[in-house]
């Protein structure tokens, strides 16, 4: 192998050894502004640690273009520090194959440690090499794996490019995400009266069988061809000899159909409070909308970040594939902020399992493509 592709796998099997779940990005936040400073490029960490209540904020990075792109337009690499659990003590095994896997203990965090190797080795050939490039801006975000929390709360205003790349989509070489939908979470919350179960039944109004009634009316799963609802926690009562006074249930909507994303969730309050009504209980429902859908044309046009993709691709003799996803990632953010955003393809898979891999082979090749983005105008 080359110098620079052994660099690579070392630097990601640095960085995948890293503890980072979401809301503790702070090592992999010190790793990243470390090395970049090795490439006289200081990144600034914004406030967003305090505003989700984790130890690191996002990190931002500036890198003036060179030689016949300097004065192009600038593009934007996003990549996001953190894994879902389990992520610590992870270890880092590279086989025989040339896999690279954890122990099968915890995630090996590929998703999207990958992503943030890559960026990094390929600006350090792009910037050590003298390579020509536009401006290029740097964007490594905390807690994605949280509804994208992370890139939620980022100022925008800094942001001078109009294209993005985040490579965080899993498939084959060359994939991206067409669409991802949005996505709105709830909590309702039940207040009944609370009684003895023998003495005074009848004097009791019951949370618990308040929320149940309203459940067993809410069809869950994919409740039209584009939109899934789910209910996924639900707690109540305290004591089996006293009619519960209290029971919360937590779910989510998702949905490509943005209006869609809401007439379901007018549909779930309106089924609990008629529910709640009925038995005289209180209710309260927050919900909040953590993603927005997007979707990319993928007829694309001169210019934009798909066909800059394409290009870059069959650059390696490849060529791009659409995946719908049913996920959310960073991409949604930027795009929400009148950025032309592209999820595109790291390698990576079977992601958020213990089983999760990415190979020698893909690494190599997918740092190439993106060395191949930073240098086309
Ligand atoms: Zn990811």
């Amino acid at each position: 192998m080359r110098e620079h592709d052994n660099r690579v796998i070392d630097r990601f099997i640095e960085l995948a050894s890293i503890d980072g779940e979401s809301f503790n990005e702070r090592l992999v936040a010190d790793y990243i502004m470390e090395e970049f400073q090795k490439l006289g490029i200081q990144l600034s960490e914004d406030d967003t640690a305090s505003k989700i209540g984790g130890n690191c904020g996002n990190l931002y990075g500036f890198a003036e273009g060179q030689g016949k792109y300097a004065d192009s337009e600038p593009v934007l690499f996003c990549a996001h520090m953190d894994t879902v659990a389990p992520g610590n003590n992870k270890k880092i095994i590279l086989n025989d194959d040339g896999t690279i896997t954890s122990d099968h203990t915890t995630v090996l965090g590929a998703d999207d440690r990958v992503g943030i190797a890559g960026i990094i080795e390929a600006y350090t050939r792009v910037t050590t090499e003298g390579m020509d490039h536009p401006p290029i801006e740097f964007l490594f975000t905390v807690a994605e794996e949280v509804y994208g929390l992370g890139s939620s709360a980022f100022d925008y205003s800094k942001i001078r490019s109009r294209i993005a790349f985040a490579p965080d989509c899993s498939g084959e070489y060359g994939v991206y995400s067409s669409c991802e939908p949005s996505l709105i979470s709830f909590e309702v919350r039940i207040k009944g009266k609370a009684s003895h179960a023998g003495y005074e039944p009848e004097k009791g109004i019951n949370a618990i069988a308040v929320a149940a009634s309203a459940i067993s009316r809410i069809k869950q799963g994919w409740t039209d061809d584009h939109t899934t609802l789910n209910i996924g926690t639900i707690e109540g009562g305290s004591v089996t000899n006293a009619v519960p006074e209290r029971c919360i249930i937590k779910g989510e909507i998702r949905s490509d159909v943005h209006e869609d994303a809401y007439r379901t969730m007018d549909h779930v309050e309106s089924i609990f409070s008629e529910d709640a009504v009925r038995a005289g209980a209180e209710l309260w429902i927050d919900k909040k909308e953590r993603i927005t859908v997007y979707k990319i044309d993928v007829n694309a046009r001169s210019g934009s970040a798909l066909d800059r993709y394409k290009r870059a691709l069959e650059k390696q003799g490849k060529r791009a594939a659409a995946k719908k996803s049913f996920g959310g990632s960073d991409i949604n953010s930027l795009i929400k902020h009148g950025m032309d955003g592209l999820n595109i393809y790291g390698p990576m898979h079977s992601i958020h399992t213990t089983e999760e891999y990415t190979t020698v082979r893909e690494i190599i090749s997918f740092t190439e493509l993106i060395k191949n983005l930073m240098t086309q105008p």
